[in-house]
């Protein structure tokens, strides 16, 4: 949840005298930051996954299912060098417990990131993940569960908390969120509260509902008649939009939960070209990792939680949205601007204007200043959402850049004055200026009295405030500033250039979201080994993800890639490394090929012929258009033309992370059960891909539709709600009854055999 100073926050409208304050040093630091280590280079490829928990307590004999609001000093404890006994068995089981926005919620990551050439460290993330559920678990009472749920069903439904609250807390103002479900730390609240005053009015996030037979398209948990804040009179005056859920607070989106995977580069050309190839698959791995299909106690018509977030910290006034305000609300939201400038707004009759007079002009520009001097402009995007630029590969590698500056094609508002500085320090060309020109075109959201004035060659935190309250889909995430006369040798040692992907939904169960975490690392591993070309344009990939958040979006629709045939690689070296590949490696080759060739080097021609469901190369390609639509399943799997991601990764595998530790041989059992493990993580995204297991959206909404009580009406009652869940603890503890429904028989038996794995915390962490 990014950085967490100690201090007094400042009031939105204290603070906002200081925002030019913290940009002008922020960027300062961000030099200093290119100036230490802008020339660091073989860095390690270290990763390491963010896991975000919801404490919820369990009424077996009510059959009820609440947040739990009330346990959190358990971060406290398992922070604490003083309470040794909570912890050392996080020093013990090599892992770390954060903060996060919820009062409910716990993050997890392991303390020491993994190393990206052991085999044994993509299998030991699992373990080091059923680790923080255990120790979390040993904090906390039995009836108490560390859920991974993307988004609890009945968030902002009567008596979701336990204990008990009502929603009339001042910070967010909210009609269905109380303020007790805010984090204590007093950063959350002000930011909560900083957001809407700053927004000038609470955020409105507004959710299809599921349209079922007895649907009434309106949400009838809306408070019509609250007279506690002025704000309560929003949704009759537009914010609620008929047929759909709404919901007014930051909580809805940031009380939800995802699985990051943070990944370092060997120097800073690596990770820009990673970055952006990254990218295009932010909507795929939503789309096939979809979590989300109830919020607020309603069914609604999509599977993913990314819009709910980017709704609910959406800090941009009604101007910078292009909307015009409610009656009575001010275009400019809680920025301050002359006044002569309101008279000639109101004059002008709102943002679109009354005789075609616009306050902004086609390019998004207004003649608005602040009274600190800043232009207002219209801004496409909230702060949590997808990337607006790429990096660009100008300088990676020996080959020829693939980047093109068409693919950065979204008008994508930049401030000009920070441009304009990094340009003219060295170490920025247009890209990369462009990219930290556009975050600072937000403002900080809170900014503490006592960390007004920094040392911008040793404290990096002005710079930290807008770039990690800009909350998109990839973070470029620069080193650290460090003193000075740190030696070389010393420097090396510290993060590096790291590009950290954002967009899944959490899983329910810690081999998925190992799987998942993976999964992103093997293909980041990929990418970089095989150097494909996967730049489309930005508007392709903002286009993916609304299509990522339909209902069932991986069954049954496409989205834009790089067509394959201009991947600029050579397809045809991946034809053998399918799933069986594993198998093969295992069994030191079950077909009648030399050794070496059968799983060193996938098959060879004749082999293609005998498994005819195997790639195939097209010997003609496809016509060469940038960019064509493409389904999950093929992205995954491959289809005629196209091995599939999959077997690209499975030859990496092959070829080069095992090379070091096995010379080719599988010798050990010990290995042979890490390859299986292995092997059933690709499966499960293989299967999800191709639709021959659900998603958890799909699960969990069939969940939903199946129940005794459900009356066809989008509603989750509080009773659905708490057998959805129980039915989700029982596959986050693989319970063997459940298994096959949910992960199908493939993986269900393999996870009732070798696959399954007893954690003994008391052990602590041999890794
Ligand atoms: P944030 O919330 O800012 O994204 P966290 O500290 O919560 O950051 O998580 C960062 C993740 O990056 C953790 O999984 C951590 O293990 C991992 N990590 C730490 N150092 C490195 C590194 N040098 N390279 C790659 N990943 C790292
Ligand atoms: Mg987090
Ligand atoms: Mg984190
Ligand atoms: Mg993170």
């Amino acid at each position: 949840m990014g950085l967490l100073s100690l201090g007094t926050p400042l009031d939105w409208h204290e603070s906002k005298q200081y925002n030019e304050h913290v940009r002008d040093n922020g960027i300062k630091q961000l030099i200093n930051i290119f100036k230490q280590h802008g020339s660091r280079q073989n860095d390690i490829f270290y990763w390491g996954d963010e896991v975000e928990y919801m404490l919820v307590d369990m009424d077996d004999a009510r059959k009820t299912a609440k947040l739990s609001i009330d346990r959190d000093y358990i971060l406290l404890d398992l922070n604490d060098p003083e309470k040794p006994e909570s912890y050392q068995k996080c020093i013990a089981n090599n892992i770390l417990f954060h903060p996060e926005y919820g009062r409910f919620m716990i993050e997890a990551t392991p303390l020491r990131p993994y190393h990206g050439d052991r085999i044994r460290d993509y299998l030991y993330v699992e373990e080091n993940m059923a680790r923080r559920r255990l120790v979390s678990q040993s904090e906390l009472p039995s009836n108490i569960k560390p859920l991974t749920l993307t988004a609890f069903p009945r968030m902002g439904c009567p008596e979701f908390t336990s204990p008990a609250t009502k929603p009339i807390g001042p910070a967010s103002q909210s009609l269905f969120l109380p303020d007790e479900i805010i984090n204590r730390h007093v950063r959350f609240p002000t930011l909560t509260a900083n957001i809407r005053k700053r927004r000038g009015s609470k955020v409105a996030i507004n959710l299809p509902m599921y349209p079922d037979k007895n649907t009434k398209l309106l949400d009838d948990s809306i408070p019509r008649d609250r007279d506690l804040f002025s704000s309560d009179r929003e949704p009759s005056l537009g914010a609620a939009s008929p047929g759909h859920v709404y919901m007014d607070s930051m909580g809805f989106g940031m009380g939800s939960s995802c699985l990051q995977v943070t990944v370092q580069a060997k120097d800073i050309d690596e990770a820009r070209y990673l970055y952006d190839s990254l990218a295009p698959w932010t909507p795929v791995l939503l789309a096939l990792s979809a979590a989300a299909p109830v919020f607020k106690g309603y069914l609604v018509n999509q599977d993913v939680r990314w819009n709910v977030i980017s709704g609910a910290v959406d800090d941009r006034t009604f101007l910078e949205r292009d909307v015009d305000p409610y009656p009575g609300y001010s275009l400019v939201g809680g920025l301050d601007v002359p006044e002569e400038v309101t008279e000639h707004m109101r004059s002008l009759g709102g943002v679109r204007g009354v005789n075609g007079d616009r306050v902004i002009n086609e390019n998004g520009e207004t003649k608005v200043y602040t009274n600190q001097g800043r232009p207002l402009q219209k801004i496409p995007k909230s702060r949590y959402d997808s990337i607006d630029n790429y990096l660009g590969d100008g300088t990676y590698g020996s080959k020829k850049p693939y980047f093109k500056d068409e693919y950065n094609d979204i008008n994508s508002p930049i401030n000009k004055k920070v441009y304009d500085q990094l340009v003219n320090a060295k170490y920025f060309d247009d890209k990369l200026a462009t990219h930290f020109a556009h975050l600072f075109i937000r403002d900080p959201l809170v900014i503490f009295s006592e960390r007004l004035d920094q040392d911008n060659e040793l404290s990096n935190d002005h710079f930290e405030n807008l770039q990690s309250t800009n909350w998109q889909t990839l973070r470029f995430k620069p080193p650290a500033l460090y003193a000075k006369d740190l030696s070389e040798e010393e420097l090396a040692k510290t993060p590096g250039w790291r590009v950290e992907f954002r967009p899944l939904e959490i899983q329910l169960s810690d081999f998925e979201n190992a799987a998942y975490s993976v999964f992103v690392t093997l293909l980041s591993r990929a990418v970089l080994k095989y150097m494909p070309d996967l730049y489309i344009p930005i508007l392709k990939i903002d286009e993916n993800m609304a299509t990522a958040h339909k209902v069932d979006a991986v069954l049954n629709d496409k989205f834009w890639f790089k067509s394959f045939d201009l991947w600029n690689i050579d397809l045809g070296q991946f034809v053998g490394y399918d799933l069986s590949w594993f198998d093969r490696f295992i069994n030191h080759g079950n077909d009648d090929l030399a050794a070496d060739e059968v799983y060193v080097k996938g098959y060879n021609e004749p082999a293609v012929r005998r498994f005819s469901n195997d790639f195939v190369p097209a010997s003609e390609q496809c016509q060469g258009f940038n960019e064509s639509k493409v389904s999950v399943r093929e992205l995954i799997n491959g289809n005629s033309q196209f091995p599939g991601i999959l077997r690209i990764i499975i030859k990496y595998i092959a070829t080069d992370l095992l090379a070091d530790e096995t010379n080719h041989h599988c010798l050990t059992k010990e290995l042979a059960l890490k390859m299986l493990r292995l092997q059933s993580y690709l499966r499960l995204i293989s299967y999800r891909a191709s639709g021959k297991i659900p998603t958890t959206a799909h699960w969990l909404r069939q969940q939903v539709l199946r129940h005794q009580d459900y009356k066809r009406d989008s509603k989750v009652s509080s009773r659905i709600n708490y057998d959805i869940i129980k039915e989700s603890t029982r596959v986050s503890r693989l319970e063997p009854d459940i298994l096959e429904e949910f992960f199908g028989s493939t993986i269900s038996d393999y996870l009732l055999g070798t696959g399954a794995k007893e954690y003994d915390m008391a052990n602590g962490d041999a890794h």
